[in-house]
């Protein structure tokens, strides 16, 4: 191990907390002083002040991300064994809860660029079982939204945009109209699991919508299916979000754009420092989307990322594979009617992506180290 007076991390949540520690410690105090942990006055002032943000309709705060993609499919009143179709190479959260509501998940190769869906082949995969498309706004930047929408509405799809990654990016329509990602679909869902761009202090995750019947559903979903008081209209879950988090998110939330900011910093830092290196391919951006870098995602063209991951290592820089195998391999979602070369740009990906540390407080003097390291790997 080199040592270097550095402490980089992939995710530094306590320099970012030491920023916003007063205000934090404050508002942590004032819910516990007033004991309101379960539906809080902090967790309405929160919805509002997201809504306001997203300009959208209705945020209904739920538990976490991955409860936010389960109700938001149960309020589309599907049924069992209708497909829903979404992207191969995301985090296994949105295929998951498809399986789990006894939908059939139809995976989805990705574009080479962008890592989104490859709205192409999405359309080719479309079936009279077909109810709903699931995008997922990977790394930080919005699918082809416009696409997407044009195929939904040619087949009468639903859309949940997976927007647990791209919380705060702007996309823009031919029209020149822009609008927050997640606003687009029927329903958006986010996580604010700690590392995510707005993350909170433990689990926390919301759905949003424009639409009032699907919000109306959604709010009764996350209580039980309760209609009035101790009326149950449907099957339900319990999935709420704590008045503690919330009061943690309505400060982070002030923060979000200022946080974005920050981590366009470090992507156009690391751009600049491998643009002219042919061994890795940097962030392709959708000229559609602004990108808020949930990752700082690269392509490697002929190095071996886990060697560069442990060369790295070494010297104390976290390099993490995002993600290592496509979804349509692993035990839990393999089927015999996915066949491996249909998924082309997803395993490809899995052989060659790697992402390197990225945050809201990185310096230059790290930026620096890491990129300086990287390219020291490469010409070795
Ligand atoms: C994090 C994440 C989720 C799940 O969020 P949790 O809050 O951890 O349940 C779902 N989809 C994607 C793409 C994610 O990155």
């Amino acid at each position: 191990m080199i040592k270097t007076d550095f402490n980089i991390q992939m995710v530094d949540l306590k320099g970012q907390y030491n920023k916003i520690k007063e205000e934090v410690d404050r508002a942590i105090l004032n819910v516990i002083e007033s004991a309101s942990f379960i539906r809080g006055p902090e967790v309405k002032s929160f919805q509002q002040e997201l809504e306001d943000y997203l300009e959208v309709k209705h945020v209904i705060p739920c538990a976490n991300g991955t409860d936010a993609l389960q109700i938001a499919l149960m309020a589309l009143g599907l049924k069992p064994g209708d497909e829903v179709i979404t992207s191969d190479f995301t985090f296994a959260a949105t295929v998951e809860v498809i399986g789990l509501l006894q939908l059939k998940p139809i995976l989805v190769d990705v574009d080479p660029d962008t890592f989104c869906i490859d709205v192409k082949k999405m359309e080719a995969a479309i079936t009279p079982n077909t109810k709903a498309v699931v995008p997922v706004h990977l790394f930080g930047q919005c699918a082809n939204m416009e696409a997407i929408m044009e195929v939904a509405k040619k087949h009468n799809l639903f859309v949940i945009e997976d927007n647990a990654q791209a919380i705060g990016s702007d996309y823009t329509f031919s029209s020149g109209e822009t609008q927050k990602a997640g606003t687009i679909g029927n329903i958006g869902t986010t996580s604010f699991f700690p590392s995510k761009n707005l993350g909170c202090y433990g689990d926390g995750g919301a759905l949003y919508t424009n639409d009032d019947e699907l919000a109306k559903i959604c709010n009764s979903i996350v209580n039980h299916g309760m209609g009035e008081r101790y009326h149950y209209e449907r099957l339900g879950v319990n999935s709420r979000l704590d008045t503690v988090q919330a009061a943690v998110l309505r400060i982070k939330l002030r923060e979000l754009d200022n946080y974005s900011a920050a981590r366009n910093r470090a992507a156009a830092y690391y751009d600049n420092a491998f643009a002219t290196v042919d061994q890795i391919q940097t962030p392709v951006r959708n000229e559609k989307s602004t990108h808020v870098f949930h990752q700082y995602t690269l392509v490697s063209k002929g190095i071996n990322q886990f060697e560069l991951q442990q060369f790295l290592k070494e010297r104390g820089i976290p390099c993490m594979i995002y993600y290592p195998k496509p979804l349509h391999t692993q035990n839990a979602y393999k089927t015999s009617e996915m066949k491996d070369e249909d998924f082309e740009v997803t395993n490809a990906l899995c052989n060659s992506v790697f992402s390197l540390p990225m945050h809201t407080e990185l310096t230059n003097d790290e930026l620096a180290f890491i990129t300086s390291s990287v390219n020291e790997f490469i010409n070795k």
